[in-house]
This record gives structure tokens, C-alpha cells and sequence, in this order.
């Protein structure tokens, strides 16, 4: 293996809150056995509820290390603090979601092959958190496009799509109705376009566009979006593959990234040690790559595919009994393998 592996690196670790801790900590395990020259800056307080912002900690940890692994982080609903995860988004100016949705083996679906990159807009949109009361019984949410924000995520979705042999492009959206906010994105959207001919472009309305996915996600390749849609499309998607489980995220602008599971803290399962690290992991391999890491990263994936071909290496969501931890050590047995 090169030999440029273990050069250093401080990542900045978010555990998060629910089921984050569990996941990230197996995720690390997996990582920090194989020594590849990551050191981890913890960060156990992203927010000041105080001061209803990021906390100084986190500020100054991501800002330094310009990456992080983060866990989920509870938003509370309806009321409280707005969400951390949006703060992080727009703070780090993280203008791209980038969610891949593909089959993994030991998870139940109706579909085979899919494989779909959904890029969601990631900071504007009704996730503004522009809400007032306008009067009494009546509220209001603003819903902020720009053009600016409109023309660099389309921008990196052709780029992205060009680099990586995707060959069409689809924009959900809600143009017929919302005329010039969606309307604006998809007007840059196709300016971006024109300058891609090799790339088959398409439009679909939002609403028909989740019923194709659910008739044939296959048709699909890659997913262009607004922050809301994308927030819905991305987990209707994770749930055509078997569900949230297997479904890795990152979180990219020009200087920062983050990756991170798309599923949230789980509640309902926190604390049990039996939530799957999968899609956290797979987060991790796409970090790895990002800071050039690339052939530990691959090895990892493939001891991940190698793990997930037996049929006892299944957690609980996947209607197996392995714990957490125990999946993270099936997964360390196959990497050094991969590593001879
Ligand atoms: P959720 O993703 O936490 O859970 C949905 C369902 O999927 C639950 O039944 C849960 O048990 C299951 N699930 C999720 N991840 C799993 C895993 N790794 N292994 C096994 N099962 C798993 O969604 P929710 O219940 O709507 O949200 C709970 C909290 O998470 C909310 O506060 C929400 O705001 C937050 N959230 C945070 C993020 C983030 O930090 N990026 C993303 C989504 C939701």
C-alpha cells in the first residue's frame, strides 16, 4: 500500500447525540486499528444553547482541521433551538448534500442496481429559518433561492456528474407552482446545462418524480435539488435500497467538509448498542478519499462487501442479532485481509 496513508491528519470528530456515539465510536475503532495517521479532535458540545450558535469549540476545531465525521444531532421539534446541523451547513458554507444511493447486500429490497447520487442545495431554501407569525393563527416561512446558491450547486452537479461517467442529470422541483423561486433554479440549472451536452438533462416535477422513483428508481442517475426535496427524496430513496442503514452523506462546500450518516439519532433504538454503523462507516470511506486516503478507503470498502456476503453479519435493521460493535469487528477481521 503507499506509504502516503499514514500521513497525518486531525479530523474533527462529532459524536452526536441517540445512536451517534455508538456508530461513530465503531466507526473509529475500525479506523484507528489500522493506525492511517488520523488523529481525532472531539467535539462533544457542537452547540452554545445559550447563545442558540455553534459552540467556540466546534468553531474553532473545524475551522482549523477543515473536516469532520459527525454523528447525528437532535433538533427539536416544533419548538427550542433551531437545527445545529443547518447552523454547521450555512456556518461552513457546506453549499452541497451529497447522498449515494445504492443496493447493499443483507438489506431487503423490491429493486436491484440502483444507483442514484442525490445532490440536494444545502442552504437556503425554507430551511432559511425565516418563520414569523404574521398575525395571530397565521405563520409564515419564507423560502429563500438564489441565484448564487442556485448556479454552484448546479455547477458541481455537471462537474461531479462529468468527472465521474454520471450521464443524466434530473432537477426535481415545483416550478408550476412556486414560479420564481424553483423557477430560478431551474433557469440556472439549464444555463449549467447548456455547457454539458455530453450529459442528458431532465425535468421533473417533485410530486411525479417520487412516483417514478418508486416505479423504477433504475431510470434515474443522478438527482438535482432544492434543500427541502432533497431532505424528503434522499430518505424516500435510502428507503428503495432497505432503508436508512446503508445511506452515507457528506456535507461539501469549497473550503470544509463534513460527512456524516443520513439517518438521524434514533430514539427508539439509542443506548442498546444495535444501531448499524454501516452508513456511518461508508461516510468514513467517502471522507478517506477526500483527504486522499483513497487505498486504505478502498480496502475498507471492500472488507464492507466482503462483511455484509455473509449472511450471519447482519444487524437488527437487516433482521440479524449482530450488535454494533460486533459488526465494526467483522469488519476489522475482513480489512486485514485486505490488507495482506
Ligand atoms: P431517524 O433517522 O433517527 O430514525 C428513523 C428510523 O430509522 C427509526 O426507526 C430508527 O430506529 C431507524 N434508524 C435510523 N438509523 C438507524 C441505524 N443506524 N441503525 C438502525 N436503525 C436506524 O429519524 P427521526 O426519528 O425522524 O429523527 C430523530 C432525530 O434525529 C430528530 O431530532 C431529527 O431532527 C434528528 N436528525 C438528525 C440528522 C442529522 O444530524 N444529520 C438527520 C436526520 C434526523
Amino acid at each position: 500500500m503507499a506509504r502516503n496513508l499514514k500521513t497525518s491528519q486531525i479530523v474533527t470528530l462529532i459524536p452526536g447525540d441517540g445512536i451517534g456515539p455508538e456508530v461513530i465510536s465503531a466507526t473509529r475503532k475500525i479506523i484507528d486499528t489500522f493506525d492511517m495517521g488520523i488523529n481525532w479532535d472531539i467535539i462533544q458540545e457542537p452547540f452554545d444553547e445559550k447563545k442558540n450558535k455553534i459552540s467556540k469549540e466546534l468553531e474553532n476545531s473545524l475551522t482549523k482541521n477543515r473536516i469532520a465525521l459527525k454523528g447525528p444531532l437532535t433538533t427539536p421539534i416544533g419548538k427550542g433551538f433551531r437545527s445545529i446541523n443547518v447552523a454547521i451547513r450555512k456556518r461552513f458554507e457546506l453549499f452541497v448534500n451529497f447522498r449515494p444511493i445504492r443496493n447493499f447486500e443483507g438489506f431487503k429490497s423490491n429493486y436491484r442496481d440502483v444507483d442514484i447520487v442525490i445532490l440536494r442545495e444545502n442552504t437556503e431554501d425554507l430551511y432559511a429559518g425565516k418563520e414569523i407569525e404574521i398575525a395571530k393563527g397565521i405563520m409564515q416561512s419564507i423560502k429563500i433561492i438564489t441565484r448564487s446558491a442556485s448556479d454552484r450547486v448546479a455547477k458541481y452537479a455537471f462537474r461531479y456528474a462529468s468527472r465521474n461517467g454520471r450521464k443524466k442529470i434530473t432537477v426535481f422541483h415545483k416550478a408550476n407552482i412556486m414560479k420564481l423561486t424553483d423557477g430560478l433554479f431551474l433557469e440556472r440549472a439549464r444555463i449549467v446545462a447548456k455547457k454539458y451536452p455530453e450529459i442528458e438533462y431532465e425535468e421533473t416535477i417533485v410530486d411525479n418524480g417520487c412516483m417514478q422513483l418508486v416505479m423504477n428508481p433504475n431510470k434515474f442517475d443522478l438527482i438535482l435539488t432544492e434543500n427541502l426535496y432533497g431532505d424528503i427524496v434522499s430518505d424516500l430513496c435510502a428507503g428503495l435500497v432497505g432503508g436508512l442503514g446503508a445511506a452515507p452523506g457528506a456535507n461539501l462546500g469549497k473550503n470544509y467538509a463534513v460527512f456524516e450518516p443520513a439517518h438521524g439519532t434514533a430514539p427508539d433504538i439509542a443506548g442498546k448498542g444495535i444501531a448499524n454503523p454501516l452508513a456511518t462507516i461508508l461516510s468514513a470511506i467517502m471522507m478517506l478519499k477526500h483527504i486522499g486516503k483513497s487505498s486504505f478507503a478502498v480496502a475498507l470498502e471492500q472488507a464492507v462487501i466482503q462483511t455484509l456476503s455473509k449472511a450471519r453479519n447482519r444487524t437488527k435493521d437487516m433482521g440479524g442479532a449482530l450488535k454494533t460493535n460486533e459488526f465494526a469487528d467483522e469488519i476489522i477481521n475482513n480489512v486485514k485481509d485486505e490488507l495482506i
